[in-house]
């Protein structure tokens, strides 16, 4: 899957999961934590660019372009020793990830910004970073510099609106990184196997598209990377994102006030 589509698909799949507005009458997620609207968005915001945190293994990636000269040199090292769509692709790498993002939330780093007084800064941090990479991502601004502007207004807004971050960034950081597994699941090369790393091998009579030899899994429905099925699937996941986002907004007074 492309980095856009898979930005788009960690939003969607935190509307669905998190969200809880209704959109012309019907609900329109499935509101599994309590969560005000704020926190709904802010947690859309991190999944966004949570859902890319596994092509970090592809040089090539926005994220791995999205840091400058430390992302471009991460992403080389994890290529080599990891190759692309291997252990950053794995449910072990959702755990680590989600662990280190709730390691930095949970910092105890408090840091006064004039005006807006003390914030928590490894939240902010997170969501700057996060946003930054999704706002890239998703071309939503133009440039090397505004994406990381963008970001920083998100962390800062967020550590203003939705300062109880002990639950939901670590959520959004997990559905966003999940997320980007079943978006290549459902492309042609797949994922590697679920146990990763104790990966099943099919018998050679038995490998197949979607238990391939190399004990790679994939349900293709999709094609290949970039297909017009994935456009399209990514079409109705930004409209489905657009109007669930705009309906929890129009429910979230503080931040309409700001
Ligand atoms: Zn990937």
């Amino acid at each position: 899957m492309m980095g856009g589509h898979h930005a788009i698909s960690g939003t969607a799949a935190w509307m669905a999961l998190a969200g809880s507005a209704t959109v012309r009458g019907h609900e329109a997620g499935l509101g599994l934590w309590d969560l005000s609207s704020e926190q709904v968005l802010a947690g859309a915001v991190v999944a966004t660019g949570a859902a890319l945190l596994p092509d970090i293994d592809h040089p090539g990636a926005t994220i791995s372009r999205s840091g400058g000269l430390l992302t471009g040199m991460l992403s080389h090292a994890v290529s080599r020793t990891a190759g692309h769509r291997g252990a950053t692709h794995t449910l072990l790498a959702v755990v680590a990830f989600t662990a280190l993002a709730a390691f930095v939330n949970g910092l105890d780093w408090q840091v006064r910004v004039p005006v807006l007084g003390e914030i928590e800064a490894g939240a902010a941090l997170l969501v700057t970073v996060l946003c930054a990479l999704g706002t890239r991502a998703l071309k939503t601004v133009e440039g090397r510099l505004l994406p990381w502007v963008v970001g920083l207004v998100a962390g800062l807004l967020v550590a203003v609106t939705a300062p109880d971050t002990s639950f939901w960034l670590p959520a959004a950081v997990a559905v966003g990184a999940l997320t980007h597994l079943a978006g290549d699941l459902l492309t042609t090369d797949g994922i590697p196997f679920p146990t990763w790393p104790l990966t099943m091998t099919p018998p050679k009579r038995l490998a197949s598209p979607l238990w391939q030899r190399s004990g790679d899994i994939a349900v293709p429905l999709l094609g290949n990377a970039g297909s017009a099925r994935e456009w399209l699937l990514c079409a109705v996941l930004t409209g489905y994102a657009v109007l669930t986002m705009a309906a929890t907004l129009a429910l979230a007074p503080e931040v309409l006030v700001l």
